[in-house]
C-alpha cells in the first residue's frame, strides 16, 4: 500500500484518470487528450518521483519516463495525421512513437534485472528461456509469421508489424526473467511487473481481436485503451512507491529446483510445439512444420539442460550430505560413524598384513570444571582448538575422531605400544590452554574382537583417571588363544 503523501496522491488522480476516461465519449476529441496527458502524466511523476525518493537507477526510470510519453505521443501523432493527411497511412510516425515504449523499457528492464542479480543463475535463465520460447512459438505463428507475409502492406509495413508482436516477445521474455531471477520482490518491483503483465496483455487483447476480424464495440474500445493507460500509471506508481529506493537491491538467485507453479508452466511451454502440431493435423493442416520443428527442438534441449543442472546440483549436494554424516559439527573431526567406518576397514587390513594396530581412547581432565568456570561456549572453544592441535600432531595413517562429549579416540595401524605411547604424549603436550587429559592405549594382538580391544583401552583410561589423571595409561595385554 502507498505509505506517502504522493503515492496516495498518485493512487487518487490514477483512479479517477482511468474511471473517468470510460465516462469519456469514444473516438471523441476529449477521448484522445486524455489518454496523452494520463501518458505525460505517468512520466513526468516518474521522474519527480525518483528526484524526490533519491531513488537509485534513474538511467532506468527515465527510460521507462520515455518509453511511456513516446507511447502515448503515439496517440497525438496520430491524431495530427489524420487531421493534415486525413488517413495516416501504415506505418506512420505514429507507430514510430508507438513502438519507442520497447526499446527504453527493454533496455530499462536490461539494466534493472542485472543489478537484481548477485549471481548468474543458470536455472532461472534456461526457465525463462524455456517459457519465453513456448510463448515466442505462439506468437511467431499466430502474429508475426502472418505479419511478414501479409501481401498488402510494403516493406515498411513488414517490419512495423513485426516489430510489435517481436517488441511483446521481448518484454515478456523480460518479465519473465525478471519474475524467475528470486527473491526481493518490493511494491515497487510488483508494480512494474504488474505494468509489463497489463502491456502485454492489452497487445495479446488487440491481436486477439485483430485475428478474429472482430469490430470492438464504443464500450470495449475505451476499456482496452483504459488498459494501456493503467500500464502507464502502474509504472508511475512503482516510481511513487517509497521501495522504490531499495528496488535495484541484488539478491540471492532462488533454489534450483522449480516451484510446482513453475514446474506446471514449464510443461505447458514444453507442450505448445507439440500441441499446434496436434491442432494443425487434426484439421488436416499442417502448414508450420518447419516452425514447429525448430520450436520443439529448442525446447528439448532446454528440458535436457535444465535436467542436467538439476543432476549435478543433486550430485553436489549429496556429497555434502556425505560429508556432513561423517564429520563432527564441532570440532571439525571425523564423528564417531565415520571412525565406526573405519575401524574394521583397518582390522582387515592389519589381519591381511599381520600388522600391529594401536587404540587410543582420550578424554579431557576435569571439562566439567572448565566449563563451570568459563562457560560452556569457552568449553566449545578449547573441544576445537584440542582437537585442530591433535590432529597436527597424529600422523597421516592415524584417524582421530570425537567419540562423544569430551572424549575422543585414536586409531594408529601398523604401530607398537611403544609407538603408540610416543604419538598420544606428543598430543597431551600439544593440548592447549594448559588443559590435560588421560588416555588409555590397548594394542591388538591379531587375533581379538574390536569391542574388546576398545573395552581394554577403556579400562586403561579408567585407570588413568583414578591414578591421578594427566597420563597414559597402558591396558594388560589380551591373552593370546592357546
Ligand atoms: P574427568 O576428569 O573425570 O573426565 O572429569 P570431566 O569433568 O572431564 O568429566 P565429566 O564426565 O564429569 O564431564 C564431562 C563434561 O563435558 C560434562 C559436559 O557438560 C561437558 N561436555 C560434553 N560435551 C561438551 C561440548 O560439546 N561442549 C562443552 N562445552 N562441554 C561439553
Ligand atoms: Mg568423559
Ligand atoms: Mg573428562
Amino acid at each position: 500500500m502507498p505509505t506517502s503523501r504522493f503515492a496516495r496522491a498518485h493512487l487518487f488522480v490514477a483512479v479517477l484518470a482511468l474511471a473517468g476516461f470510460v465516462a469519456v465519449p469514444d473516438g471523441s476529441d476529449l477521448q484522445l487528450v486524455w489518454q496523452v496527458a494520463v501518458g505525460w502524466y505517468a512520466a513526468a511523476v516518474i521522474v519527480a518521483a525518483v528526484r524526490h525518493h533519491g531513488a537509485p537507477m534513474r538511467l532506468f526510470w527515465w527510460l521507462i519516463a520515455l518509453g511511456v510519453a513516446g507511447n502515448a505521443s503515439g496517440i497525438l501523432v496520430e491524431y495530427v495525421l489524420m487531421r493534415v493527411e486525413g488517413e495516416p497511412g501504415f506505418p506512420s510516425w505514429a507507430d514510430l512513437a508507438y513502438l519507442s515504449l520497447y526499446p527504453t523499457v527493454a533496455a530499462g528492464l536490461l539494466m534493472l534485472i542485472r543489478r537484481r542479480t548477485a549471481e548468474r543463475d543458470w536455472s532461472s535463465i534456461v526457465d525463462a528461456t524455456t517459457l519465453t520460447t513456448g510463448m515466442g512459438l505462439l506468437a511467431w505463428i499466430f502474429m508475426i509469421k502472418p505479419a511478414a507475409s501479409d501481401p498488402s502492406i510494403g516493406l515498411l509495413g513488414h517490419v512495423a508489424s513485426v516489430a510489435y508482436p517481436v517488441g511483446d516477445v521481448v518484454l515478456l521474455a523480460m518479465t519473465i526473467r525478471m519474475l524467475l531471477a528470486g527473491g526481493g520482490r518490493n511494491v515497487s518491483f510488483r508494480l512494474i511487473c504488474a505494468a509489463l503483465v497489463t502491456f502485454l496483455a492489452g497487445d495479446t487483447a488487440w491481436a486477439v481481436i485483430n485475428q478474429a476480424g472482430w469490430e470492438p464495440g464504443p464500450l470495449a474500445h475505451s476499456l482496452l485503451a483504459d488498459v494501456f493507460l493503467s500500464g502507464y500509471l502502474l509504472f508511475a506508481a512503482a516510481a511513487v512507491h517509497p521501495d522504490v529506493r531499495s528496488l535495484p537491491r541484488a539478491v540471492a538467485p532462488r533454489p534450483a529446483r522449480p516451484s510446482r507453479t513453475l514446474l506446471v508452466l514449464l510443461t505447458a511451454a514444453s507442450l505448445i510445439g507439440p500441441g499446434l502440431l496436434i491442432v494443425q493435423a487434426s484439421r488436416h493442416e499442417v502448414a508450420d512444420t518447419l516452425s514447429i520443428g525448430v520450436g520443439c527442438a529448442v525446447l528439448f534441449l532446454l528440458v535436457v539442460t535444465r535436467m542436467s543442472q538439476l543432476v549435478t546440483q543433486l550430485d553436489v549436494q549429496t556429497q555434502r550430505v556425505r560429508e556432513l554424516a561423517v564429520t563432527d559439527e564441532l570440532t571439525g573431526l571425523p564423528n564417531r560413524r565415520a571412525w565406526n567406518i573405519e575401524l574394521p576397514r583397518t582390522m582387515e587390513n592389519a589381519r591381511r598384513t599381520g600388522s600391529p594396530v594401536a587404540v587410543a581412547l582420550i578424554d579431557i581432565d576435569h571439562f566439567k570444571r572448565f566449563n563451570d568456570a568459563y562457560g560452556h561456549p569457552a568449553g566449545d572453544l578449547l573441544l576445537k582448538e584440542a582437537a585442530a592441535a591433535w590432529a597436527d600432531n597424529v600422523r597421516a595413517v592415524d584417524h582421530l575422531a570425537r567419540y562423544g562429549g569430551e572424549e575422543f579416540i585414536l586409531l594408529m595401524p601398523g604401530t607398537t605400544a611403544a609407538q603408540a605411547h610416543e604419538i598420544v604424549d606428543r598430543m597431551l603436550q600439544a593440548t592447549p590452554l594448559g588443559q590435560t587429559f588421560s588416555a588409555g592405549v590397548a594394542t591388538w594382538n591379531g587375533d581379538e574382537a574390536t569391542d574388546s580391544l576398545i573395552a581394554r583401552a577403556d579400562a586403561a583410561l579408567y585407570e588413568a583417571k583414578n591414578t591421578g589423571r594427566n597420563r597414559i595409561s597402558h591396558a594388560t595385554p589380551h591373552p593370546l588363544p592357546a
